[in-house]
């Protein structure tokens, strides 16, 4: 069952096949908010998005915390094959502002091999942040390559390649309001 919007989608791209409709994302990234709130009630955090993935989650959970929270962005390189299997990450942008004293929750599209997160949880650890947790959107246990500790997650997804709700294929597709496995 997917609805109306997700169906008028679907037509117009063939290719794709759904897997999280655009409702079960949305009640799902409620949940996460109000789980979220409850846990940082009398601390709010600093929510650190990764960018390019995590745009369209990172805007609705946020607006799914009803505290005085911020937020701030990172860039990191997105690797093909041989970066996945050598393990390197580059930092393409940083945190606006220091860490130090905040409670950081950073927050990722999905959690693949893991290397990306590792990397990152390393960087931001080495700022002495109060605290520092991961809410992933996705998580894709088959391919782990790295273990991280993920506070939140959205959802557990088979070994395919997904699209949708910020994540993309060759730049496409991260405006559909659902996620969906990409058959090419
Ligand atoms: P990891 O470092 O955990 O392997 O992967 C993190 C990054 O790889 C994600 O932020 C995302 O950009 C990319 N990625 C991993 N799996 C998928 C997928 O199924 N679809 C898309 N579009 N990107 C993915």
């Amino acid at each position: 069952m997917h609805s109306m919007d997700d169906a008028l989608w679907l037509q117009r791209f063939p290719e794709l096949e759904l897997l999280i409709p655009s409702h079960e994302l949305q009640e799902r990234v409620a949940a996460l908010g109000a789980q979220i709130a409850r846990d940082y009630a009398n601390c709010p955090p600093l929510l650190v998005g990764v960018l390019k993935g995590s745009l369209l989650f990172m805007a609705d959970l946020l607006r799914a915390i009803p505290l005085r929270v911020s937020y701030d962005l990172v860039a990191v390189s997105s690797y093909g094959a041989e970066t996945a299997s050598t393990g390197q990450v580059r930092l393409l942008k940083d945190l606006d502002s220091p860490i130090e004293n905040r409670h950081v929750l950073v927050v990722e599209d999905i959690y693949d091999t893991g290397l990306t997160l590792s990397y990152l949880l390393e960087l931001l650890q080495q700022r002495e942040p109060l605290s520092l947790r991961v809410c992933t959107l996705l998580s894709k246990p088959a391919r782990r390559q790295v273990s991280v500790p993920i506070a939140y997650c959205g959802f557990e997804i088979a070994d395919r390649f997904v699209v949708g709700y910020g994540l993309d294929y060759a730049e496409q597709y991260r405006n559909l309001p659902f996620i969906a496995a990409l058959n090419q």
